[in-house]
């Protein structure tokens, strides 16, 4: 039995606040906090009518220390799941450490003004937060998240030695819209525009944004894609955790619509993230676009199709070369009815809410800073089973991965 304050009432933070409420066992009591209170009372509303549960909101902004901790004082949670933007995570971190409680992400630093997310300003609390006796859990989304779960489930029952890891993120889903984004719209086109880099021969290699793409057909009917490498937070510590990786990427389905958008934005510098100045005042055009775009909560009713994540991993097991997979196939639709939302904050919220539940049960409490895959991946593996997110394995699945 535990408190809960979640902070990011967006498309993220409506799972996480759902999942947690169907679970009083463990979420005993849960406020949701963030900077327009109206969208957390939305949510309040939608659980007390869904799932007959009422949670309490309040009012923050999550990069004002004093005024969080103020909170984080008055409602005296166990745990902060910072469902914010990535920009909060080191202000949520200090507040956690100056209160005294444990904390939990889904997305590495990243500051406003560079659009360079790097996990050094988070690892840089490591000492704090063994020092303080609290845990800090960071990436506990999808990808990041479940995906360095199946990486380090997949090393510690099928191999000796790990060689290449390939992740693989489908998006089969259709919203209708010519142009719209799953997740906050600016976090997901500095995402996709910056260039790539993926590991290869100890080292990271840096080719332009899109340059690679290879079809690739998912299992169990949800068709076959394109899929462009390109840079992902969980490559910087997965390499590090797994040194005997020889070769790490990152795939993700993008549709012939979307990438022509981004481009034609691209280049009339509609997403640029350096203020300019309009009609006398400054405005930052990729903020001005995520304005004008569709709110990624708002595309639950209308997306349907499916995901496809997972994990290929190859090494050797008692001398001998072998293959895996690691997937989760998740249903727009089937996400909507569950907790009026679509599948890609459904398979980020899940794995946020999982990651609680494990440092709440004491399953992965541990003083410090850490990544998903450095615990113990077996109660996780079995809580996706559990909670909305089934996986499943093809031994030697025989994809010819570029
Ligand atoms: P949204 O933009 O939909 O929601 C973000 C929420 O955070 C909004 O409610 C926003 O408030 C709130 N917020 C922003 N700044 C502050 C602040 N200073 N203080 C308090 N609240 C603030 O984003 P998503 O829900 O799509 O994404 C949430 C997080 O999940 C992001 O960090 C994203 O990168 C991450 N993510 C991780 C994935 C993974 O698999 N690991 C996949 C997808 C997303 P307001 O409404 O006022 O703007």
């Amino acid at each position: 039995m535990a408190k809960v304050l979640i902070i990011g009432a967006g498309g993220v933070g409506q799972v996480v606040a759902h999942k947690c409420a169907l679970l009083p066992a463990v979420f005993s009591e849960i406020t949701l906090a963030s900077r327009t209170e109206s969208k957390c009372l939305k949510i309040a509303q939608q659980i007390s009518e869904t799932h007959g549960r009422s949670i309490q909101t309040a009012q923050v902004d999550a990069d004002n220390v004093p005024e969080l901790v103020a909170l984080i004082r008055k409602f005296q949670p166990q745990l902060v799941i910072n469902v914010a933007l990535p920009y909060q995570d080191l202000h949520i971190m200090d507040a956690c450490l100056e209160a005294g409680v444990n904390y939990l992400d889904t997305a590495n630093y990243e500051p406003l003004d560079n659009a360079k997310f790097e996990y050094k300003w988070q690892w840089a609390y490591q000492e704090k937060f063994a020092k303080a006796g609290l845990m800090a859990l960071l990436g506990s989304g999808f990808d990041p998240g479940a995906t360095n779960v199946y990486t380090a489930w997949i090393a510690k029952h099928y191999f000796d030695e790990v060689h290449t890891l390939d992740i693989i993120d489908v998006n089969g889903g259709n919203h209708g819209y010519p142009f719209a984004t799953n997740f906050n719209p600016e976090i997901n086109i500095r995402e996709v525009t910056a260039e790539c880099q993926h590991w290869e021969g100890g080292k990271f290699v840096t080719t332009p944004a899109m340059s690679l793409k290879q079809s690739f057909t998912c299992p169990d009917g949800v068709g076959t894609y394109n899929i462009y490498r390109m840079y992902h937070e969980e490559l910087e510590s997965l390499t590090k955790n797994f040194p005997t990786l020889k070769r790490a990427q990152f795939w993700m389905s993008f549709g012939e619509s979307y990438l022509k958008h981004l481009e034609v934005l691209g280049n009339v510098g509609m997403t640029r993230i350096d203020p300019v100045l309009f009609q006398g005042q400054q405005i930052v055009p990729i903020q001005f676009l995520k304005a004008l775009l569709p709110d990624p909560s708002t595309l639950g009713p209308r997306t349907v199709g499916k995901t496809c994540i997972g994990c290929h991993v190859t090494g050797l097991k008692d001398g001998k070369p072998r293959a895996i997979f690691v997937y989760n196939i998740c249903d727009h639709q089937a996400c909507y009815r569950e907790v009026l939302s679509q599948a890609i904050s459904y398979t980020t919220g899940v794995p946020a809410m999982i990651g609680a539940k494990m440092m709440l049960e004491g399953k992965w409490a541990k003083a410090g800073v850490w990544n998903m895959e450095q615990l113990d991946p077996d109660p996780f593996m079995a809580d996706m089973n559990l909670y909305g997110l089934p996986w499943q394995v093809i031994e030697d699945p025989g994809f010819d991965l570029v």
